[in-house]
């Protein structure tokens, strides 16, 4: 054993995971040292998330073998992960909000009175000292919920602590926090590395990771390309590697673009110092009739948030909408719909009736505006038929039940229900996420045909790929506010990546 082992808090060797055909992690090596603050990085879909579920006990199928103190383990589920002393924090943080801080901290382990009961007094005591412990002074009788993010996720640090954890992991915990409460948050983990325990930060913000890791390591398509000590790193370097320099993959096919210059056209949509609070801010944008506008933008930068506002699916607290320089009132679907903007979410299970058949799911959202008030199964069915062919739909049957098609078919569906009136501005949020390559390819010829029709696109996707094979003009942001706007000049992946 090395010397550099010998000090080892854990140890992964050759670790390989697959989902069906995916290969996500191949041949990946990674360790930690106690005290460690271990940045990973990589462009999305590197393998990240999916290496440090393996070390949460999540993806249970790997290959490969994880050492703990030397000793070989099998981390087979969450509880075994944590009995080893691994606690993860998720993006989509698992605090039951209704809860007060108290009870999430002490969550199965609460303080019992003599008989039997929850010791009140006693949990509180103990909550507000563990909370104190890492610097983090709040009222624990509170509602976890009435707390922000920031605050939230250090309750679930201090969860995973107070459970015994020695190796805590955080995935892209600062993608959606403010720049001071980011700064609150590498605080704490100044306090965790103090104590000895081992931190992986996961994160966008190459900066915050040169700022706060020890070591950095750097995945790309599921493979480790190096682990370094931060201080030998720069963010070009890391950037370079991340995306790479060869075009040798279908993902990258795409990784510049050449924008065509400003339309000169009134705009379609405008919108105007849009805020709501946590997710974006002040922000002022317009689209153009028959052009997209490419909202990109790491998981939490705002710009998904920002299209459902847009498409009145969540509120706004302040901010104009202004549809062909009429005023709008922002935050009512109906109406939206009613005036021909159309959202297309990212999350089809929430917007698509799935047991209904496709053709109830089409007609659904304007039975009155385009089918008219009258209608019978074969008159539905005959309206139908013709848009699923035109959209591909694979079979083409307005009978069958939405959710019985695959994924990329169930996109079709959500498209062409807008297809069957018209429309005038079209709001895709990462509309092909986990589609294959064909499926992609004919959705977004789709957008195109609606584009060229005249009708206003805005396009917001964490895939840089995309954005730049369809988007006449790209809006790039970060922590909720617009970082640049690139149009009418040639642009590359890593120009989109650096202006975050
Ligand atoms: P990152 O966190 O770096 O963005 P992930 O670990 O989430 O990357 O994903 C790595 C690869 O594995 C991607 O190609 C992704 O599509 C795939 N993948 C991740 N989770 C699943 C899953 N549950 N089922 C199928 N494929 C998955
Ligand atoms: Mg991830």
């Amino acid at each position: 054993m090395s010397d550099a082992a010998a000090g080892r808090l854990l140890d992964c060797r050759d670790i390989g995971v697959r989902f069906g055909g995916v290969v996500a992690l191949s041949h990946v090596d990674f360790s930690l040292s106690p005290g460690e603050v271990h940045g990973l990085v990589g462009c999305n879909g590197a393998g990240k998330s999916t290496l440090m579920k393996v070390l949460a006990g999540v993806v249970p199928d790997y290959t490969g073998e994880i050492l703990l103190d030397n000793q070989r383990v099998r981390l087979s589920s969450p509880r075994e992960a944590l009995a080893h002393g691994i606690a993860m924090v998720y993006q989509e943080l698992s605090g039951i909000g209704q809860l007060s801080v108290a009870e999430n901290l002490m969550l199965g382990r609460q303080p019992v009175t003599k008989w039997g009961r929850i010791d009140w007094g006693t949990m509180v005591r103990q909550a507000t000292e563990s909370l104190a412990e890492l610097d983090i002074r709040i009222d624990v009788r509170r509602r976890l919920a009435d707390y922000p993010l920031v605050i939230r996720q250090m309750v679930e640090i201090a969860r995973g602590l107070h459970s015994g954890a020695r190796v805590l992991i955080l995935d892209e915990p600062t993608s959606a926090l403010s720049l001071p409460e980011a700064k609150r948050l590498f605080e704490l983990i100044g306090r965790l590395r103090n104590r000895g325990v081992a931190v992986v930060f996961i994160s966008h913000f190459l900066e915050d990771v040169l700022e706060i890791c020890d070591r950095v390591t750097i995945l790309k398509d599921g493979r480790k390309l190096a682990t370094q000590a931060a201080k030998e790193l720069d963010r070009a370097t890391i950037i370079r590697q991340m995306v790479g320099d060869k075009v040798d993959s279908v993902s990258e096919e795409c990784v510049e673009a050449t924008l065509p210059p400003a339309s000169v056209s009134q705009p379609r949509l405008e919108i105007r110092d849009f805020v709501r609070t946590g997710f974006f801010e002040k922000i002022t944008l317009d689209v153009k009739p028959g052009e997209c506008l490419g909202l990109y933008g790491f998981v939490g930068a705002g710009h998904q948030e920002l299209v459902q506002a847009i498409g009145g699916a969540i509120s706004v607290e302040s901010g104009n909408i202004l549809l062909d320089g009429k005023l709008l009132s922002p935050g009512n679907v109906a109406r939206s719909v009613q005036k021909g903007i159309v959202l297309v979410a990212a999350d089809r299970a929430r917007t698509l009736a799935r047991r209904a058949p496709i053709s109830h799911n089409m007609t659904l959202a304007h039975l009155r505006r385009s089918v008219g008030p009258w209608i019978t199964r074969k008159h539905e069915n005959d309206l139908c038929r013709p848009i699923l062919e035109q959209v591909g739909c694979r079979p083409p049957d307005p009978a069958l039940r939405a959710g019985s098609l695959s994924g990329g078919n169930q996109q079709k569906i959500v498209l062409a229900k807008w297809l069957l009136g018209p429309i005038r501005v079209l709001l895709l949020e990462e509309p092909t996420r986990g589609m294959d390559v064909r499926a992609k390819t004919e959705i977004m010829e789709l957008v195109a045909e609606q584009k060229r029709q005249g009708v206003a696109v805005i396009l917001a996707s964490t895939e840089p790929e995309l954005v730049l094979a369809y988007a006449d003009r790209i809006a790039t942001m970060a922590r909720g506010r617009i970082a640049r706007i690139f149009s009418g000049e040639r642009v590359t992946k890593r120009d989109l990546i650096e202006s975050i």
